[in-house]
C-alpha cells in the first residue's frame, strides 16, 4: 500500500494543520527522528501505538503513515450505471485512514482527558466519549 508520513501532535494549535512531511523535513543522527524548521522541533517517526503514545504523551511532535489519495476509491458523483466495486486493497486504504484520523483527532487536544484505555486498540478514550476514536469499539462514557 502506498502511504504518506505525515506529522502530528504538532504543539504549534493551528486551525489550519500544517502540510509538512516526514520527507520535507531535515535529517538528524537519528534515523526516526527529523527536524522541522518551521517550528524548531524534532519530530519522531513512529511504527507503532505504543511508541506514539509514549511521545504523544511527552509533548513531541510525531508522524505516523496514512494511505496515499492514489489507494482510495475515486468519490462518484451522479448514478453510477453499476454498482461501484472497491477493491480489498482500497477497504483496507479506507480502514487504515478512518484508524489514523482517529488517532490524529484524539492527538489533537483530548488525550488529558482519557482516565481510561480501550480494551480493543489500546488508545486512550476521553471520558465524554461513548467510542473509541481510533478503533470505534463502543465502551459508554466513563
Ligand atoms: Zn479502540
Amino acid at each position: 500500500m502506498r502511504t504518506n508520513r505525515t506529522i502530528r501532535n504538532c504543539p504549534v494549535r493551528m486551525q489550519v494543520v500544517c502540510p509538512k512531511r516526514w520527507d520535507e523535513l531535515a535529517s538528524t543522527d537519528r534515523a526516526d527522528v527529523r527536524h522541522c524548521a518551521q517550528c524548531d522541533e524534532d519530530v519522531h517517526y513512529c511504527r507503532t501505538d505504543a511508541e506514539t503514545l509514549t511521545h504523544a504523551r511527552a509533548g513531541r511532535c510525531i508522524a505516523r503513515e496514512e494511505p496515499d489519495s492514489s489507494e482510495l476509491p475515486n468519490i462518484v458523483l451522479g448514478r453510477p450505471a453499476l454498482p461501484l466495486e472497491i477493491t480489498e486493497q482500497q477497504e483496507a486504504a479506507l480502514r487504515l485512514r478512518a484508524r489514523e484520523r482517529g488517532i490524529a483527532t484524539l492527538l489533537n487536544g483530548r488525550l488529558e482527558g482519557a482516565s481510561r484505555d480501550c480494551p480493543e486498540c489500546g488508545y486512550p478514550v476521553p471520558d465524554f466519549r461513548v467510542s473509541c476514536y481510533v478503533c470505534g469499539r463502543n465502551l459508554g462514557r466513563a
